[in-house]
């Protein structure tokens, strides 16, 4: 999904345009056609934490190795429907911008289909975050500005960060309190093995690892 048209060359971001503006005046992040090209397979309900998790690995174990980013992915469910309101995948590499994470896609593009900026506001809809791990802090700040209800994860320990190499920040020691006591609830331990097994095949692949600062590496 094609969030905005302009797409400036590579050349502009560095030097300006001087026929339209010295500065970049938009972004663009939309998810790869391969998952653009399934997303009327995913229109059917989906009843439980452990299909919405299914769902989820499958994206997250595609999406690095067909080049979009990292092995994540993350979609947004209306629990009183069970419909998916809005699917995501890491587009970091393809995209070029750090904050391409799933969870920031699959929050954007609910708050694009729903236009508007508050997921908690409506009445009819109870809205959750289905990803396959813990936030990193930045999509831990993205989920309580977002006011999405519900986080659903098959894990929060240090796994994520020891099998890929990725660095996630760091997130406070209570943040499940922090987001509860924000009235957004938790739900883990959904398809734990298998989220682990696609961070394991990522870690075995030779996919880059884009941390900061230069660190960034091909594991
Ligand atoms: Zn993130």
């Amino acid at each position: 999904m094609r969030i905005h048209a302009h797409r400036p060359a590579a050349t502009s971001i560095l030097a300006g345009d001087p026929m339209t503006h010295p500065f970049s005046t938009s972004l663009n992040a939309e998810l790869p056609e391969w998952l653009v090209g399934e997303l009327d397979s995913h229109t059917a309900p989906l009843a439980t934490h452990e299909e919405r998790m299914a769902l989820v690995n499958s994206l997250a174990a595609r999406n690095f190795r067909e080049g979009n980013g990292g092995p994540f992915a993350a979609i947004m469910v209306d629990r009183s429907t069970n419909l998916v309101v809005s699917i995501g995948v890491n587009v970091v590499l393809s995209s070029g911008l750090s904050a391409g994470h799933a969870e920031f896609m699959a929050l954007s593009l609910a708050q694009t289909r729903l236009g508007r900026w508050d997921l908690g506001a409506s009445a009819e809809q109870d809205l959750e975050l289905v990803v396959n791990w813990r936030p990193c802090i930045m999509c831990y700040g993205s989920l309580i500005w977002s006011g999405v209800k519900h986080l659903v994860i098959p894990g929060d320990g240090p796994e994520l960060e020891q099998l890929t190499g990725f660095d996630e920040g760091p997130a406070p020691t209570d943040w499940r309190a922090e987001l509860e006591s924000r009235g957004i609830s938790v739900t883990t331990g959904i398809l734990r093995d298998e989220a682990i097994a696609v961070y394991t095949a990522y870690g075995e692949s030779n996919s880059i690892v884009y941390n900061a600062r230069g660190t960034g590496s091909r594991i």
